[in-house]
């Protein structure tokens, strides 16, 4: 970036800044993809005039609404419910709902921010968006899940459906949610439509999608690799995470021939030297979607080691795939992984690395780095999957949608070599996947004119 560039760049931020205050991880997502947009777009004048960067940062529409419902006591709750419309240039508002106690308007708005880019990688026609509540779902009995997803459904129904907006799981929200969601959802407006994605096989969801985000996660990877002649076959890999994206892309991992050494949850990391197998694994969903309980117990059942408070990042590895939550490796985090020696890092969750780790990195040159709007398209893939399927009404088999699945990777990975390779042959895959991502929905922008 020359100084002229640096000066755009700060000149858009100040403008991003004074129009969001107190939203430091939207900043975040902002600046990450300013940065390599501002100087991609310096030589095209028709992005300036038509100020289309300025216009991807504003949402269409924030809706915002209180949250009712009643606890197994008979107390009344109060949470606050968002459904952020960022953009639906390419395709109707598709993007997950998360509840979980941090979400709030920033939260979403770096993530539906996030999802524009990524569901345009994918090729699939869809736009961005992504909703949730400031809902925790941990101690919660199964009947008040119920409630709270009934309650949140029956606002946000006058804000979707099959054309307009598409929501589906993200942290907090698996099939259980969605069923509750869809279910209130075709009660008041009494049609059988496919308004959520991530349903169950018996109501027409479809095959894969619950492996896919962590699929995704290690396609990425193996086509990361295969550019460089290298496999994943026999490489120490640490995944963060337990829930439905890490367990799934340990899952593949290991058919894969890799060696899974960690897991985590938010109190701290196992660290299991032999590696995990299938039938550990199969343990593992059943200790957190069942049982709800604690990654420590891990260790009473299979031995190794369990490490209170902290993340995993320090283990020796090849391969990292944080599959947890935002900005969870620090600077520190990516030296001591490049120090050990690791070569791959596939993000399976959303904007896992800080900036300042995302610089090291960078600088290092050494570690192929896939940003979760790659890494982690899988998900979102496969529920524009089902939406053709439920526009078909037809539902495709695991290996038809596996088959899809890794061509979309393939395709996402490619547009990022497309966009992000230097002079040098060095591929900068954040760049490549915002450029790549920006320019579909910019000349779907274009097209229509100034609106
Ligand atoms: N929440 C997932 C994501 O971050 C999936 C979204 C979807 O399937 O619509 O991409």
């Amino acid at each position: 970036m020359n100084s002229h560039q640096a000066d755009d760049l700060a000149t858009f931020m100040a403008g991003v800044e004074r129009r969001n205050p107190g939203e430091p991880e939207f900043l975040q997502a902002v600046h990450e993809v300013a940065m390599d947009i501002i100087p991609y777009i310096a030589d095209k004048p028709i992005f300036q005039e038509l100020k289309i960067l300025e216009r991807m940062t504003e949402p269409d529409r924030i809706v915002s609404f209180r949250v009712v419902w009643e606890d197994d006591r008979g107390e009344i709750r109060v949470n606050r419910g968002f459904r952020i419309q960022q953009n639906n240039a390419i395709g109707p508002y598709k993007g997950g709902i998360r509840f979980h106690p941090s979400v709030n308007q920033s939260v979403l708005k770096f993530l539906a921010f996030e999802q524009v880019f990524k569901n345009s990688l994918t090729g699939l026609p869809m736009g961005g968006g992504k909703g949730g509540a400031d809902f925790n779902p941990k101690e919660k009995s199964e009947r008040e899940i119920m409630r709270f997803c009934q309650a949140f459904m029956t606002e946000l129904y006058k804000h979707i459906g099959p054309d307009t907006d598409v929501p589906a799981g993200d942290i907090g929200v698996g099939a259980r949610e969605v069923g509750y969601m869809f279910g209130q959802y075709k009660r008041i407006v009494g049609r059988f439509e496919g308004v959520l994605t991530g349903k169950a096989l018996e109501f027409g969801g479809s095959r894969i999608r619950s492996e896919a985000t962590g699929y995704g996660a290690v396609y990425m990877m193996e086509e990361m690799l295969a550019h460089h002649q290298e496999t994943i076959e026999g490489r120490i890999c640490v995944v963060s995470g337990s829930g439905n994206v890490a367990t799934y892309c340990a899952e593949k991992l290991i058919g894969m021939g890799g060696k899974v050494v960690t897991m985590s949850d938010s109190s701290g990391f196992i660290y299991d030297p032999e590696g995990l197998t299938h039938d550990k694994l199969q343990w593992i969903m059943e200790l957190k979607s069942k049982r709800r309980g604690r990654i420590e117990e891990y260790v009473r059942e299979f031995g190794g080691t369990y490490h209170e408070g902290e993340r995993p990042w320090g283990v020796p590895c090849d391969l990292a795939f944080p599959c947890a939550t935002q900005n969870e490796i620090t600077a520190d985090d990516a030296r001591t992984l490049i120090d050990n020696g690791c070569r791959g890092l596939s993000e399976g969750a959303n904007m896992p690395t800080t900036p300042e780790a995302i610089r090291v990195i960078q600088a290092s040159k050494t570690l192929l780095h896939a940003p979760g709007k790659a890494a982690n398209a899988g998900g979102v893939s496969v529920s524009g999957l089902e939406m053709s399927q439920n526009s078909l009404r037809l539902q495709w088999t695991r290996a038809e949608v596996d088959q899809h699945l890794r061509r979309i990777i393939r395709g996402v990975h490619d547009q990022c070599v497309e966009f992000g390779t230097a002079a040098d042959g060095h591929i900068d895959y954040f760049k490549g996947a915002n450029i790549a991502g920006f320019n579909k929905v910019a000349a779907a922008m274009i097209a229509y004119g100034v609106m």
